[in-house]
This record gives C-alpha cells, sequence and structure tokens, in this order.
C-alpha cells in the first residue's frame, strides 16, 4: 500500500474524530446547562414569595377590621344601652362611632384591592410551578437523547482510534510529521485525491510528467500550486 492511501485513509479518519469529539464537547455543554429550569426555579421562588407576602398584608387588614368591628360593637352598646347620661359623652361615642364606620369601610376597600392582587400573584404561582414542571420534563427528555448519542459517539471514537493506530503503524514518522505540519497550515486537509487529472483541492491541473510520477513512484508528490500531498483513488 502507497504511504498516500494510507495518508489520505489518515485523514479520513482525523477529519471524522475531530467531528465526533467536537460533537461530544457540545453534547457535555448542553449536559451541563440547566439554565432554563434554574429560571424557572428562580420564578417559582418569587411568585412563592409574592404570594405569601400578599397573603400576611391580607390577613393583617382582616384582622384591623374584625377589631374595628368589635370597637364599633361595643360602643353602639355603649350608646343603646342608657347607662350614659352625659349628653357630651354620648355625642363623643356617637362620632367615635361613626368614626370607626369610615375607617372599616376604609379598610374594606383596601382589603378587597388586596385581595385581587392576592389572587393574581396565586395565579402568577401556579403558573411558575407549571413551567417548572415542564422545563423539568423538557430537560429530562433532552438529556436522555444526549447521552444516548453521547454513547454512539463514543463507541464510534473508539474504533476510530483503534483503526488510527493500525493506519499508525504503516507511516513512517518523517511522513506523519510532514502530513500533521500540512494539515496545520492547509486548513486540515493535507492529502487531496485527484480529479480528473488535477488536484482535487485547488483544481491545478497535472502534467502527464506528474500523473507518472504519482502512479509509478512510493514516494510522495506534491500539488505545485498548494503543496498538498496527491493521491490518487
Ligand atoms: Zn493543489
Amino acid at each position: 500500500m502507497s504511504e498516500a492511501l494510507n495518508l489520505f485513509r489518515l485523514q479520513k479518519l482525523d477529519t471524522r474524530i475531530e467531528k465526533n469529539q467536537s460533537r461530544l464537547q457540545e453534547i457535555e455543554k448542553l449536559l451541563s446547562d440547566d439554565r432554563r429550569v434554574k429560571r424557572a426555579e428562580k420564578l417559582v421562588h418569587q411568585t412563592n414569595e409574592s404570594a405569601k407576602q400578599l397573603r400576611i398584608k391580607l390577613h393583617m387588614i382582616e384582622d384591623k377590621v374584625e377589631a374595628q368591628r368589635i370597637k364599633r360593637k361595643t360602643d353602639q352598646a355603649s350608646l343603646f344601652s342608657g347607662k350614659i347620661k352625659n349628653p357630651k359623652a354620648l355625642q363623643d361615642l356617637q362620632m367615635e362611632s361613626e368614626a370607626i364606620k369610615r375607617y372599616i369601610s376604609k379598610l374594606e376597600d383596601e382589603q378587597l384591592e388586596v385581595m385581587i392582587e392576592y389572587e393574581e400573584a396565586e395565579k402568577a404561582k401556579n403558573q411558575a410551578e407549571k413551567d417548572l414542571k415542564q422545563a423539568k420534563g423538557t430537560a429530562v427528555e433532552e438529556n436522555a437523547a444526549l447521552a444516548g448519542e453521547k454513547n454512539k459517539l463514543e463507541d464510534e471514537l473508539k474504533t476510530m482510534l483503534r483503526e488510527k493506530e493500525a493506519v499508525f503503524q504503516a507511516i513512517s514518522p518523517q511522513t506523519l510529521k510532514l502530513y500533521n505540519q500540512l494539515r496545520k497550515t492547509k486548513r486540515g486537509v493535507a492529502v487531496t485525491s485527484l480529479s480528473e487529472g488535477s488536484c482535487g483541492i485547488c483544481g491545478q491541473a497535472l502534467t502527464p510528467a506528474d500523473m507518472q510520477l504519482i502512479r509509478a513512484s512510493n514516494n510522495l508528490v506534491f500539488c505545485p500550486s498548494c503543496g498538498r500531498i496527491l493521491f490518487e483513488g
């Protein structure tokens, strides 16, 4: 087998190995990325906290209303008990009772507003919880698919590395060195097959003498234009 053919096989393997490895890296990144779930969790926490605060506020208003109602009841009872004879004291009590009534009405308006806010907050909290559940479900599904792909890629990589090892054995160290240098400077393509008597990469037409050389010799022949190793497949 000619060295050019071995190099051609090596290059094919290297290209596939690189593609495989870069996809594996991508998968690792995707598997460790749980930003969507984290975001959903944060929203659940925030909406939960808002709902909790509003619930506390609502209870406080309810307690206030209740306390004012009791106070007013007591005032009313005193007013109509007939025990208070002093007209000034009666008038004061009457005024206080009216003031409490107005205060209760104001508190009830506030209570209604907070109740509406609270209901909205509860709705947002429920939606956030639903979204989190969905985000987690999607992540599990996606991760399972990625883990499957990762296994397959790792198996393929092992096989390719074994094949590469075998190809390595057939190539001399000097040629390997040359190949690696060319790959670095020629955008990953060190070896090119001929296409109708021309370089498969740059299209340089080869002379009959070049063709003769490629076919006959076991030495490497380089494209006179782009400098890549030529191989007749
Ligand atoms: Zn060329």
